[in-house]
């Protein structure tokens, strides 16, 4: 509808990797060699879901999927055009600030030498937000980006590999990035493994967000991630299941991202109205809704904020509401956020 057009959207959950242009990752795959492993992939990790597998086994299956997004995008000028693109593509989606995470990757060729390291990484994502214009301060009325660096509990399996990614972003602040996240597949690394990167991330002055309660019986991790208070954290699903951890979570108020979709199709939650954003609103929790991977999960943040109204009786002006509520919640400067909000 035009009242659901007029909603200037927050995005602050979404991985670059997975929201790649369809378009584009089949061109950078044929100019590889594998173009059509790009559909067997997405549908040999979504018939996991529909052949009713565990929720845990088809959360796994689905970072298989990635793979596809990081083998087209191995140089620094595909991920440079990806991160150009996603701008654009939130901006088209009616964004006015946009928080893209991105996992800096060191790639070895063929020959032994490095293809790409985490700093020429970092950098290409950098130039990409400046090709769409996105590091503006939100003055001339054009959505605003900005990057966060995200450690991945595959990859980076080391102390030393997530104090890299945290030395990069701290370097890179002045050319976009604001903080550091904790993602990747959550069975996989361990709090302890990363717990003194992000404490470093902080006294860097880097805002830190984490992925926390994806999947079961992780409990006293997600206690740990509340109590060493983040900016925000990103899903919470388990977190909110368990009563004493949600308490810890609302008196917390730490703001939560909310990925309707994606936890959907990952079998996080059955169904959208059984969603625990519905909990989360209930109770006036801090929340926001974000589209994770709008590649991966095919949606955009104007259809989840459609989605959050039909499943929760929301209104596009309570969708507007929290548009500008999330945009207190990002990691950019004070002087961007009053300039975001008041274009909003
Ligand atoms: P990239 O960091 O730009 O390569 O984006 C893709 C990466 O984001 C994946 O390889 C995962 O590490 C991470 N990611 C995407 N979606 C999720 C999620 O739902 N949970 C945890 N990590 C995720």
């Amino acid at each position: 509808t035009s009242t659901r057009g007029c909603v200037r959207g927050v995005e602050l959950h979404a991985h670059v990797g997975g929201c790649v242009r369809p378009e584009t990752l089949r061109e950078l795959a044929r100019e590889r060699g594998f173009e059509s492993k790009c559909d067997e992939v997405l549908e040999r990790a979504f018939s996991c879901a529909a052949a009713n597998s565990s929720p845990g086994e088809t959360l796994k299956r689905c970072f298989d999927v990635f793979a596809i997004a990081h083998a087209a995008c191995d140089t620094p000028s595909a991920i440079r055009r990806v991160c150009a693109e996603c701008v654009e593509d939130f901006r088209a989606d009616g964004c006015a600030y946009v928080e893209l995470r991105t996992t800096p990757k060191d790639l070895v060729g063929a020959n032994g030498e490095f293809k790409m390291t985490k700093r020429s990484y970092t950098e290409a994502a950098c130039a990409g937000l400046a090709d769409a214009g996105g590091l503006g301060d939100g003055s001339d009325g054009r959505c605003v980006a900005r990057l966060v660096l995200s450690i991945d509990r595959g990859r980076d399996d080391t102390k030393e590999k997530a104090m890299e990614t945290v030395q990069l972003a701290a370097e890179f602040m002045h050319r976009g990035v604001v903080g550091v996240d904790l993602s990747g597949a959550p069975h996989k690394g361990s709090w302890e493994l990363y717990e003194d990167a992000l404490k470093e991330a902080r006294q860097l002055g880097l805002g830190i967000v984490l992925h926390c309660g994806e999947v079961v019986d992780t409990k006293d991790e997600q206690a740990k991630m509340i109590a060493f208070k983040p900016e925000r954290l990103g899903h919470c699903v388990y977190t909110v299941r368990d009563d004493d951890l949600y308490g810890r979570l609302l008196a917390s108020k730490i703001p939560v991202e909310l990925c309707l979709t994606s936890n959907v199709m990952t079998r996080s939650c059955d169904s959208v109205s059984e969603h625990h954003a519905k909990k989360l609103l209930r109770d006036g929790a801090p929340i926001c809704f974000c589209t994770d991977d709008t590649w991966v999960f095919n949606t955009t943040l104007r259809r989840e904020y459609a989605i959050a109204c039909d499943a929760f009786g929301l209104t596009m002006n309570d969708i507007r509401d929290m548009a500008i509520r999330a945009m207190n919640f990002a990691l950019c400067d004070e002087h961007v956020k009053i300039k975001v909000i008041e274009q909003m």
